[in-house]
């Protein structure tokens, strides 16, 4: 070992020793409720495949045709070698779906993020960000160079304090919060959060990267849950998630669409998502606007699943939504509950600092369309199991 490097090998001991190393599990079988990881056929209970559409086959024949049409790759960036009708046609049909003016994909959720946010403020300016907001919304606030204050997790009066000692401070300002929150399943005021931005003349952007598919009618997300068309300039998607496939989207003030074409560092320096992703995204598309049964179903199995665990004991924190932390405080005895449920057939991973903060360890149970009531009974067994077996329920 070369002694430049070793510091990395210091450092992934101590992740081991902290119960904090990432182990990786191999998938062989389809997204589904069971999968085959690491060779065996486990019940899912983590991945964000909220509607089921990764594997749906609608999305599957989409992609094999629009292969067969237009080949895999978009060969460029669009701004250099243009852009195919299908990634227009994409655009104009998920603005359509959640009620806006505009949208505009990017590669991923991540980019989506990281594209928009420099692009709107800068060194002169100032954003207000949710304390437990999205590494890649933080990371998009660093690249911006703006000042970043950040405000009590889901509280608009504490943005309201904040927007008031600093707001005059600085030319643009920018209310950034996720939607949904990836790691408790709360959701943002945004109602409140939307009134408190507007009186002082802050952008205001939501990420809803777990709310696509899943809240509002139909799946049409966070604004549409609050009825806030039009009122909330920028909301970003992910399409990796309810939607199944890969990529992300910005949906909102038309104006603010317009200059992501022409700022948005990921729009102008990397290529478009890929064929079979936007052709399957549209059939995505399809399928929520014919039938809410995915996005109904969902809800179902998330509230039975919620209501049991609760009865049970355990501790689901503050989620209103599929996504249900199980909190056991303790990054090694998280990676314990993880290990033991697997030996009992249910794949459910632990997450731990500094996914989560020190001290706020728990195993995430990610609710699907895809479950059956019997898969759902399934799970609940091995957690009642596990969680005599450590004392953590009695
Ligand atoms: N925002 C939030 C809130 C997320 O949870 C995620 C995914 N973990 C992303 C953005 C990034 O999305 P993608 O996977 O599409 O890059």
């Amino acid at each position: 070992m070369e002694q430049k490097l070793k510091w990395i090998e210091d450092e992934i001991n101590q992740l081991k020793e902290g119960g904090l190393y990432n182990r990786i599990r191999t998938l062989s079988s389809p997204q589904g409720a069971w999968l085959v990881v690491d060779g065996e056929r486990k019940l899912n209970l983590c991945s964000n495949n909220y509607l089921g559409l990764a594997n749906h086959p609608r999305l599957v024949k989409a992609a094999q045709d629009a292969v067969e049409e237009y080949g895999v790759g978009p060969a460029a960036v669009r701004t250099i070698a243009g852009t195919t009708d299908l990634h227009i046609m994409f655009e104009e049909r998920m603005a359509a779906f959640k009620k806006v003016t505009s949208a505009i994909s990017f590669q991923s959720g991540f980019n989506a993020n990281l594209g928009t946010i420099p692009a709107l403020v800068g060194k002169d300016d100032v954003i207000f960000s949710d304390e437990l907001n999205h590494a890649s919304i933080i990371d998009g606030c660093r690249l911006s160079r703006a000042k970043i204050i950040r405000f009590a997790h889901g509280d608009p009066d504490d943005l309201e304090r904040v927007l008031g000692e600093q707001r005059s401070n600085f030319l643009r300002a920018m209310v950034i919060t996720d939607g949904v929150f990836s790691m408790d399943g709360d959701i943002a005021p945004l109602d409140r959060i939307y009134e408190v931005s507007k009186s002082y003349d802050a952008i205001l952007m939501v990420d809803d990267a777990h709310g696509e598919g899943v809240m509002g009618n139909g799946g049409r997300g966070i604004v549409d849950h609050y009825n806030l068309h039009g009122k909330v300039d920028i909301e970003v998607g992910t399409l990796s998630k309810a939607f199944g496939v890969v990529g992300g989207v910005v949906a909102g003030n038309p104006l603010v669409v317009e200059w992501l074409r022409q700022r948005g560092r990921p729009f102008l320096f990397s290529s478009a998502m890929t064929i079979p992703d936007i052709a399957a995204c549209i059939a995505a598309l399809d399928v929520l606007e014919e039938s809410t049964e995915l996005v109904d179903k969902l809800w179902k199995n998330t509230d039975y699943f919620k209501s049991q665990m609760r009865d049970l004991g355990f501790d689901t924190g503050e989620s209103v939504t599929p996504i249900i932390p199980v909190m056991l405080r303790e990054a090694p005895l998280a990676q314990q509950f993880s290990r033991e449920l697997f030996e009992k057939g249910v794949f459910a991973m632990a997450l731990g600092y500094p996914t989560v903060p020190a001290g706020k360890a728990r195993i995430r149970v990610m609710i699907s369309a895809s479950h059956s009531t019997q898969d759902l009974d399934q799970g609940l067994a091995a957690f009642k199991k596990v969680g005599r077996q450590l004392g953590v329920i009695s």
